[in-house]
């Protein structure tokens, strides 16, 4: 239609990468073409179709499955109570806004190892509307904060929902409340024992921030809780009156 070598042509094939940037690509999840209105690269349905949780599960760390009537009969709570007594005592809940499966993968792959920043926000809308249906209290957002000299990209998603979670629910935030002390093994690389020897004391809380502090201690995806626990004991520690965590997903 357009002849080629005309001036138009060359005009077109100049403006091409500014129109490919301009347009949006299929969406991430499900590859099918978006709408011009659709929210951070995801489509209409691959948002609505986001596995939320309802707080079917345990009401304690929210792990997914058939209602527990009481955290006693929940197996991670009563691994969490003898393994970590402390850590177990001092994390006061776990609520989660999705259970990690289907769309909540890709979302969370895009986010966290694509760096993708405009999720941050309509994810952590999801966390904060979780927090208020079935969360309680909290005065200020904490991020559990990354290992020590790792520069990747993932290293910056709790602190980004952190930030958006606390807009969302308009409460402070305090990003370097709590540092790590060394880096601890992946979720995935070490389980049970293992993981619990390398996160004991991995964490440190500044008491001048946290003390006397209702703290909603926040993080992307929580496995067992094992990570959200040992914070929560340095947080305590340091003079937090309460803990809870609140995360994007939660394994099943
Ligand atoms: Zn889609
Ligand atoms: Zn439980």
């Amino acid at each position: 239609m357009i002849p080629r070598g005309s001036w138009l042509a060359g005009a077109l094939e100049e403006l091409a990468p500014a129109l490919a940037l301009a347009w949006p690509g299929p969406c991430f999840a499900c590859g099918a073409d978006l709408p011009l209105a659709a929210e951070a690269g995801a489509c209409p349905a691959c948002w609505a179709a986001l596995p939320r949780r309802t707080g079917r599960g345990c009401p304690l760390c929210d792990l997914p499955g058939p209602a527990i009537a009481s955290p006693l009969d929940c197996p991670d709570c009563r691994a969490a109570r003898t393994a970590e007594p402390d850590g177990a005592r001092a994390l006061a809940r776990i609520v989660a806004a999705l259970e990690y499966r289907d769309g909540a993968v890709a979302f969370h792959r895009r986010f966290k190892f694509g760096g993708d920043a405009a999720l941050a926000t309509p994810l952590a809308r999801e966390m904060a509307a979780a927090w208020r249906a079935r969360g309680d209290g909290g005065d200020l957002v904490v991020p559990v904060p990354p290992d020590p000299l790792r520069w990747t990209v993932r290293r910056r998603a709790p602190r980004r929902l952190a930030r958006a979670v606390a807009r969302a629910l308009g409460l402070p935030v305090a990003p370097r409340a709590l540092r790590k002390r060394r880096p601890t093994p992946a979720q995935t690389a070490a389980a049970g024992a293992a993981r619990r020897r390398a996160l004991a004391g991995a964490f440190a809380a500044r008491p001048a921030l946290v003390g006397g502090r209702s703290v909603l201690l926040v993080d992307d995806v929580a496995t067992t809780g094992a990570t959200l626990r040992e914070a929560a004991r340095a947080l305590a520690e340091a003079g937090a009156e309460r803990v809870a965590g609140l995360v994007l997903a939660r394994r099943p």
